[in-house]
């Protein structure tokens, strides 16, 4: 039992841990190239451009509030019970410049987002003030120096950089974008993918149409579809071939566009798996196998400057595979930066016990809720690699380590939060 027990692991051993696939994956990954964009095209794009301001923000001092602006020495002795009185000498709108100084005893009425008239040092909420009939105005607060001012460059200073390549574009981002005027942005090109489907028992789908004997419906392109546009990429082209050598060559050939190339199925130890033997016919396996459940069958190579993907045909295991190593390359590939590559990790406690052999690191479906300020993990049903069903169920995935044995209810693992 020992023997075989050092055998097993050594064959695991053997095999590329998932941070080890990674590390390598990301490795042969280069950003892509750039293109200009108009503003709202680049969300969810990532900056190839440092953005520099041009001018200050805010760019002049303005009022905070709608209210008066006074100076703040002609109404230090006012209260509620003592009020002020100013005579009102006009009114400033959003929009408006006013380039008359605000002379002792007066106010100006100003409307928030107006700029600061000369003379005026502080301003005064209109809730604080009575406007009388005569045309002036009873100031019930003492103003505070700069109170309510919004100074010019308090936020950002002409000339900073405000914004770095490799950022992704999101709204904030747009909506700084926009405060600097770029009406159009220069961002990384999304990458595109080749999708290949493989098998000789797969069909494709048609609403009310049921597959013959022996044949399955083809959901690994559709589900790599959609991975690949919610990571970003673009689809270069969709193909499905049957489980031939010649036509596996065939079809990585037509792909010699693509950035990237994304098989599924026809990776493992099968009578015809070809698609490792096409890919070292035409560039270079550089890691098969990692040590993980699902998705050990996990090939990657390249040919040309095209990487390439093999995912397992199991839909469980191609999809996790592709979340893993997939997802982080395409998000190099469209420029994000390191640290921007990884999911949301986190500590969960188990409600439910695992069962798991020492060997691969598991992924478990699982879905979490928050419960007295603590995260829990519950396993959302059987774990086979061609189950959707629990994965339709799960927002995340649990990892058991690679050494651990069972693991019972209330233990902590940490969690990759999937959305
Ligand atoms: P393979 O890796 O080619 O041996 O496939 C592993 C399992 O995944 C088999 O049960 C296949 O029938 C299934 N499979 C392969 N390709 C697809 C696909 N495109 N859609 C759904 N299931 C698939
Ligand atoms: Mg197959």
């Amino acid at each position: 039992h020992l023997f075989l027990t050092q055998l097993f692991l050594a064959k695991v051993l053997n095999m590329r841990t998932v941070e080890e696939a990674l590390s390598q994956i990301l490795e042969a990954v280069k950003p892509g190239g750039s293109e200009r964009m108009p503003l709202l095209k680049s969300l969810g794009l990532v900056l190839a451009e440092e953005v520099v301001a041009d001018i200050p923000i805010p760019p002049f001092s303005n009022s905070a509030v709608d209210g008066y602006a006074v100076r703040a020495e002609d109404t230090l002795a006012a209260d509620r019970l003592h009020p002020v009185v100013l005579k009102e000498a006009g009114e400033i709108l959003a929009g408006q410049v006013s380039q008359e100084p605000v002379a002792r005893g007066t106010a100006v009425r100003i409307m928030t987002g107006a700029p600061i008239p000369p003379g005026a040092d502080a301003l005064v909420m209109i809730e604080d003030c009575v406007r009388l009939s005569d045309g002036r105005v009873e100031i019930h607060e003492a103003a505070e120096l700069g109170r309510h001012v919004r100074l010019q460059g308090e936020d950002i200073r002409k000339g900073e950089i405000v914004l770095s390549p490799g950022t992704l574009i999101r709204p904030a981002e747009i909506a700084m974008l926009a405060t600097m005027g770029r009406s159009d942005v220069l961002t990384y090109r999304k990458p595109r993918v080749a999708v290949i489907s493989t098998g000789d028992e797969v069909v494709e789908i048609e609403t009310g149409v049921i597959p013959p004997p022996g044949k399955i419906r083809n959901s690994n392109q559709y589900a790599l579809v959609a991975m690949l546009m919610e990571a970003g990429g673009v689809v270069h082209s969709l193909t499905h071939i049957p489980d031939d050598l010649k036509k596996t060559k065939e079809a990585l050939r037509m792909c010699a566009e693509a950035d990237v190339i994304v098989t599924a199925g026809g990776v493992s130890v099968g009578d015809r798996d070809y698609v490792k033997p096409a890919l070292e016919a035409l560039g270079t396996l550089e890691l098969w196998q990692v040590a993980m459940k699902p998705g050990k069958p996990l090939a990657f190579g390249r040919i040309g400057k095209t990487l390439f993907f093999g995912l397992p045909g199991n839909p469980v295991s191609a999809m996790v595979t592709f979340e893993l190593f997939v997802r982080p390359a395409l998000w190099k590939m469209a420029g994000r930066t390191e640290k921007l590559l990884a999911r949301m990790q986190v500590q969960a406690k188990l409600t439910h016990p695992i069962r798991h052999a020492p060997g691969r690191r598991e992924y478990v479906r699982v879905s979490t809720f928050e419960r007295d300020g603590e995260l829990f993990a519950t396993p959302t049903g059987a774990q086979g690699s061609g189950i959707l069903r629990s994965m339709t169920l799960s927002n995340a995935l649990l990892i058991i380590p690679a050494e651990y044995e069972n693991m019972e209810a209330g233990e902590r693992a940490i969690v990759v939060l999937t959305g």
